[in-house]
Order: structure tokens, then C-alpha cells, then sequence
């Protein structure tokens, strides 16, 4: 078996004894975890599990995800991990889509499981019943392991097939710039459904042989508490995730002298948060992605974090990215352009949607992102935006990402989301919705003057409106389409 499904089995080899997996007080060493899985892969067989089936899990992270995982790359079948935070009707649409063999769930959400269109299984069962005899199924590197549904920022989530050789070589990308130890802790509190967590930390840690700390959800007390207590020494979040760390009062006091790398991705990242975690002598590091890259295509060194603050860096090592103008010539530095990746961590395409793949992947091999980006002089690209979120103001593009950078700048805004609205005059002017912060002195009365000077006028929004909370996805993205229906008159 070539194929990640081994992973466990070459770790228990290896390093039999050092924790795998630590989760609610337990933990599993690698011998423990590769015996789990390898029962679990016998009795998902037994159910008829075959090569290039789907093996389909509901819930959040926990080592019965892990392990599922696992098992599914050890027949050769495909791993889909579903977002706990849809509803029942989209996740309906989402097993009708995958056509999974079989539906795992995590306790809590076993009773939605048993409701939706799969035939159910228990995890805890199979594991138990599982012939623990070795299992050798020949999996080649480029079968599909994973089929990994988008974060529907854009429009309905879409099945990313990525393969053995795909989260593989995104893991040389990784270890290229973020050089992990034998002895790392990582925690995982983003959902390992989303490609960050599952391909970005969880498949590293397990190559590397060290502990993945596995916490059902984000929370800011916990995440103290276990970065503490488990001495962790890396932790993947994404940008609002972070911000809500270094806005508690724990801040200060907290003790971080175990972290090694905190790893952002997924979203912008607002430069006040990278200096806030740099002033306490933290490596932040950042980088861009998406799920159709396994995820990683563009990483900022941790020597260029300060000089480059503000990009997402350049290519990684084993991939390439071009910026291609609107007239589809390559864009000069400075001038924005769509994101192209090009490389071994690029899916082969979408799940059953050969015209939706053909439309986003070139023949030779390039991936349209949908994102608008910017290089500088030395090839570090600046991530402006998503092309659809862009804003025409007067003939000019407005990026929301910078606006919402500058008013990250001002001490009352807890968080904030800047969208087009129709304007008789100048076509679309950008309207800010504004997340004060509960100890905001001055009622954000000034924030428009604030801008004045720091953007140019064009960019200035409009209008603003504080509002309670801005609508998220689980990846912890502001879903602006939403916004644009709710707020998006003038
Ligand atoms: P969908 O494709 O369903 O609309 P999505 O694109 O949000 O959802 P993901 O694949 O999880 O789903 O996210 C990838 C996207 O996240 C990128 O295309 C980009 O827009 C955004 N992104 C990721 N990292 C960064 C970053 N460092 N800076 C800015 N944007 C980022
Ligand atoms: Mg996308």
C-alpha cells in the first residue's frame, strides 16, 4: 500500500510508542492507532467496503474521524469528512452527490446520520468486531483518498477529489518551509472536515510521528488551557481564531513558550493580528490556499513574515502560481491578476462535475482560483480578493480585504465585512458592517475619518452599519453573499 492508508502501520514500525492521537483526557500510541484502524479497515470490508468506494463521516474531530480516515486509505476507499454545521437538507445533497457505501457518525450526531440518505454503521462496533489480522490492499499514490466538499463561501460546496500523491506532496510543501519535529504537539481545533486541518496539520503530524491533540471545537478558554497543560507546539486556526486568542484577557498572562509555529491560512489576515502574536516573540506563519490545492500554494517564510507582512508569500517549493490578467496576458508586478496553481497537490478534479472541473482546470494542468491577487517586485503576491467580491466604485476595482485591513487598524472594531451596494452615482460604493468591541470608547463615530487619509478616497466606504455578529461558515469565513441579501441595500 502506497497510500496513506499505510501511513499508521509505518509509524506503529517505526515509533510504536509515542502518542498518536491525545483527545479528551485519552491517548492512543501509534501501535494503539494502526491496530484501530486496521480492525476498522476489516470490518468495513466485511460490510462490502471496496477500492474507490466512499466511506463517508459525520462529525467533528475526534480519533473515530481519524482512524475512519485512515481505514478508507487502507481498502483504497475514499475518505468524505461532512460539515457538521449544515443542515440537513445540504447534507442530503451532499450523500446524494457522493454516493458514500457507508455513513459513520460521531456520537452526538448519530441520530442526524441515521436520518440522512446512507446506510448507517457504527463506528465503535466495527472497531470492535474488526479482524485484526494485516490488511495489504496495492493502493497506487494516484487513486483519490479523499474527497473533500469546498467551504461554500461562494455558492453550494463542491466535491474536490484529492489523492494519495496529492495531500503527500502537499506535506513535502509544508515541511519545506515549517520544518516539523519528531516531537511535535499539534492542536487541532479547526475542523478537520476542512482541508487545513485534516491535510495541513493532522497528515504532518502523523508523517512526523508526533501527537495531534485533537478538540471538538474552538474555544478560546480550552485552547489556553491544552496549549498549557500539553506543552503544544503547533496549532493551525485561521485568521479569527487567532484574533479572538489575542483579544482575551488570558493574553497576557497566558503561558505560549511551547508554541513553535502557529500556522494561518484560509482567510486574510489582517496585519494588526501578525504583529500582535509577533510582539510576543511568536512565529506566525501564513499562508494560501484552497481545497482544490491540498491546500497549500502560496507560504510566507518565517524570516519574511515582518518585511513581507501583508502577502501570503510565494509559491511553494514543489508548486508554481501565476497571476493572469483580465486580458488574459500574465499580470506586471503590482497589477492584479487571477491566482493560477499549477503542481502535484492539485486536485484531478470535482466529484461527477466534469464541466464544472473543465472550467476551472486547464488542460495543462493550471488551476483557476476565482482569487485576485497581487505581486510585488520579488514575486510575493498579496491576495486581494475574491473576484466575486470585488467592488467597481467609479470604474475602479475596490478590494473589501484592504478596507477591512485599515479598519482592523482602529481600536473599535472587534470585527468587519465591506461589501458593494448600488449607488446611483458611481455604480456600487462599499458599505462597512462593523463588529464593535464591547469596550469600543467611542462608538465608532469616527470610523469613516479614520479611513480618510489611510485609503484612497474611492475606497472609503459609503456607509457603515454596526451590527451584533457577522454570518461565518465553519472555515470561519464571513459569508459575504449571505450579507449581500441581508445588507446590501444602500
Ligand atoms: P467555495 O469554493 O465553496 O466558495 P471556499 O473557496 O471558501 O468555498 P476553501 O477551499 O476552504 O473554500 O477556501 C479557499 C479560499 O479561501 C481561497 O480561494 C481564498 O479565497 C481564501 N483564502 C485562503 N487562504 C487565504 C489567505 N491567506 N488570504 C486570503 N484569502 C485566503
Ligand atoms: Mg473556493
Amino acid at each position: 500500500n502506497q497510500g496513506l492508508g499505510s501511513w499508521p502501520a509505518r509509524r506503529a514500525r517505526m515509533t510504536p510508542d509515542r502518542v498518536a492521537l491525545s483527545h479528551g483526557g485519552g491517548r492512543a500510541t501509534y501501535r494503539e492507532l494502526h491496530a484501530r484502524v486496521n480492525r476498522l479497515a476489516s470490518a468495513l470490508r466485511d460490510l462490502g467496503v471496496r477500492r474507490g468506494d466512499r466511506v463517508a463521516y459525520l462529525g467533528v474531530n475526534h480519533p473515530a474521524l481519524v482512524e475512519t480516515f485512515f481505514a478508507a486509505g487502507t481498502l483504497g476507499a475514499i475518505f468524505v469528512p461532512l460539515n457538521t454545521r449544515l443542515a440537513a437538507p445540504e447534507l442530503d445533497r451532499i450523500l446524494r452527490d457522493a454516493g458514500p457505501a457507508v455513513l459513520l457518525a460521531g456520537a452526538e450526531h448519530a441520530e442526524l446520520a441515521a436520518s440522512l440518505p446512507a446506510r448507517p454503521a457504527d463506528h465503535g462496533e466495527l472497531t470492535a468486531a474488526g479482524d485484526p489480522a494485516p490488511i495489504d490492499e496495492p493502493v497506487d499514490r494516484d487513486e483519490v483518498c479523499l474527497i473533500m466538499y469546498t467551504s461554500g463561501t461562494t455558492g453550494t460546496p463542491k466535491g474536490a477529489m484529492l489523492t494519495h500523491a496529492n495531500l503527500t506532496w502537499n506535506t513535502f510543501n509544508l515541511l519545506v518551509d515549517v520544518p516539523l519535529a519528531h516531537d511535535e504537539v499539534t492542536l487541532i481545533s479547526a475542523p478537520l472536515f476542512h482541508i487545513a486541518a485534516l491535510a495541513q496539520t493532522l497528515v504532518p503530524t502523523v508523517l512526523k510521528g508526533g501527537t495531534a491533540v485533537l478538540e471538538p471545537a474552538f474555544d478560546v478558554e480550552r485552547t489556553f488551557d491544552l496549549i498549557e497543560a500539553e506543552r503544544v507546539t503547533v496549532m493551525f486556526g485561521v485568521p479569527a481564531m487567532f484574533a479572538f486568542l489575542s483579544r482575551s484577557p488570558r493574553w497576557p498572562e497566558a503561558d505560549l513558550s511551547s508554541l513553535r509555529y502557529l500556522l494561518c491560512g484560509g482567510a486574510p489576515v489582517p496585519e494588526p493580528l501578525i504583529r500582535a502574536y509577533q510582539d510576543r516573540g511568536l512565529t506566525f506563519l501564513q499562508g494560501y490556499g484552497m481545497t482544490e490545492t491540498s491546500p497549500g500554494a502560496l507560504f510566507l517564510a518565517a524570516e519574511h513574515s515582518v518585511a513581507k507582512a501583508g502577502t501570503a508569500g510565494v509559491p511553494c517549493f514543489f508548486s508554481d502560481v501565476r497571476l493572469v490578467g483580465p486580458d488574459g496576458a500574465p499580470a506586471a508586478p503590482g497589477e492584479p491578476g487571477e491566482v493560477h496553481v499549477r503542481g502535484p497537490n492539485v486536485t484531478p478534479g470535482y466529484w461527477r462535475r466534469p464541466e464544472e472541473t473543465a472550467k476551472v482546470l486547464s488542460q495543462d494542468g493550471w488551476f483557476r482560483s476565482g482569487d485576485i491577487g497581487v505581486a510585488d517586485e520579488d514575486g510575493y503576491v498579496r491576495i486581494s480578493d475574491r473576484i466575486n467580491d470585488m467592488i467597481i466604485s467609479g470604474g475602479e476595482n475596490v478590494y473589501p480585504a484592504e478596507v477591512e485591513s485599515a479598519l482592523y487598524g482602529h481600536p473599535d472594531v472587534a470585527e468587519c465585512a465591506v461589501i458593494g451596494v448600488p449607488d446611483d452615482r458611481w455604480g456600487e460604493v462599499g458599505k462597512a458592517l462593523v463588529v464593535l468591541r464591547p469596550d469600543a470608547k467611542g462608538g465608532g463615530a469616527d470610523l469613516l475619518a479614520y479611513l480618510d487619509g489611510r485609503l484612497a478616497r474611492f475606497k472609503i466606504p459609503k456607509y457603515v452599519e454596526f451590527v451584533p455578529q457577522l454570518p461565518r461558515n465553519a472555515a470561519g469565513k464571513v459569508l459575504k453573499a449571505q450579507l449581500r441579501t441581508s445588507h446590501g441595500a444602500p
